[in-house]
């Protein structure tokens, strides 16, 4: 079957929409026809680096089920599905349900190919790397592996239930899951991106006292409060970590770091109270070397956390019947670009004009 796909070329600055060829679903596979899919920063960066090419990225897919492959019992053609991360399912982490941190998350997310060496699709015979975290998303059609996929309510827009699979969910879940932000504690959140306004949100939800917000955007900043932060700090021109220890006298219970450069690091342990959780979700760019002394003495520790130790099968509904009943409004953080508009898509989400693009395919 044919199928236009965004892919990804060495030497080009942004994925380019071409035909291909896609396989039939072989056992354990979904076809599905991508209604949407968000762009994470996960995409901006592997089509940034060079890798292995062509490759079709997305890993943001929301679409309906057309065909199943053999041994497919759980979804039937017809259902509505958000695609998430891909797992192994064997594997000690698997086996506990904490499917971020599969032994095969590597070659399972970022392979571009199935276990067994193969791709689902071409151009002209030549084969085209796929199977980015077990989907490959940019494309009217997407050959995934069934795990990936997450059944979900046929009556919220698809358009609109599609970002869930990777960078809303991996906020949220730091926030709920990762640390388990209770009521009355305090968390800074570092980045106010689709992940750490999620985190925002989050910590809203579960009755956080203090929710402090710091970035360099004023936008940002604005609707970080809208969304239930109580304090926000433009880092551009206050010390972050200074105020934050004002504020709060003894220093936050937890800190989500959602950026990558290693000043960002060093704020987000100096803010933390005795017995806090930095958490972080990506890591440093450049050199960066917490104070050990700081954290021994003061029982600190430091968290990487991957996905918001979610499992997606229970995650994802119950962000949506928080989203339904209006007090998950992520939809806040969408902005919709033609599947063809992809490039701008990617650069709005570089320079940060826009927090979720999400792309409409056209099906
Ligand atoms: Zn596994
Ligand atoms: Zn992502």
């Amino acid at each position: 079957m044919k199928i236009q796909a965004a892919v990804s070329r060495e030497g080009a600055r942004y994925p380019q929409i071409e035909t291909l060829d896609i396989e039939d679903p072989r056992p354990g596979e979904i076809l599905v026809r991508i209604v949407a899919s968000g762009i994470c920063h996960t995409d901006l960066g592997v089509n940034a680096r060079p890798g292995l090419r062509p490759f079709v990225f997305g890993h943001e897919g929301g679409g309906i089920v057309e065909r199943v492959g053999p041994g497919v019992s759980r979804l039937v053609p017809g259902d509505h599905v958000v695609l998430s991360v891909n797992f192994c399912g064997e594997c000690p982490s698997c086996k506990r349900n904490a499917h971020s941190y599969c032994y095969e998350v590597l070659p399972r997310n970022f392979g571009g190919l199935r276990p067994d060496g193969t791709s689902p699709l071409s151009k002209d015979g030549d084969r085209v790397y796929a199977r980015f975290f077990g989907q490959s998303s940019f494309a009217t059609f997407s050959l995934a592996d069934e795990r990936c996929a997450i059944k979900v309510p046929a009556d919220i827009p698809l358009e609109i239930l599609a970002p869930l699979g990777c960078g809303v969910q991996t906020g949220a879940g730091a926030v709920l899951n990762s640390l388990n932000v209770g009521a009355g504690q305090s968390i800074a959140i570092f980045g106010t991106g689709s992940v750490g306004l999620s985190a925002v949100m989050a910590a809203h939800l579960v009755g956080a006292q203090r929710i402090i917000a710091v970035d360099v955007v004023a936008s940002r900043l604005a609707l970080a409060k809208e969304l239930g932060a109580t304090d926000t700090i433009d880092a551009s021109t206050a010390d972050a970590a200074k105020l934050i220890r004002e504020m709060t006298v003894y220093g936050v219970d937890y800190t989500l770091n959602t950026a990558n450069a290693p000043a960002v690091y060093t704020q987000a342990l100096a803010c933390l109270a005795n017995l806090g959780v930095a958490g972080f979700v990506a890591p440093p760019q450049g050199a960066f070397a917490p104070d050990m002394f700081h954290l021994l003495s003061g029982g600190r520790a430091l968290r990487g956390i991957l996905g918001g130790d979610t499992t997606p099968s229970l995650f994802i509904p119950m962000l949506i019947d928080y989203y339904r009943q209006g007090r998950f409004p992520y939809d806040r953080l969408i902005k919709f670009y033609p599947f063809e508009k992809i490039a701008e898509a990617f650069e709005d989400s570089t320079t940060g004009k826009t927090i979720k693009p999400v792309l409409r395919m056209p099906n």
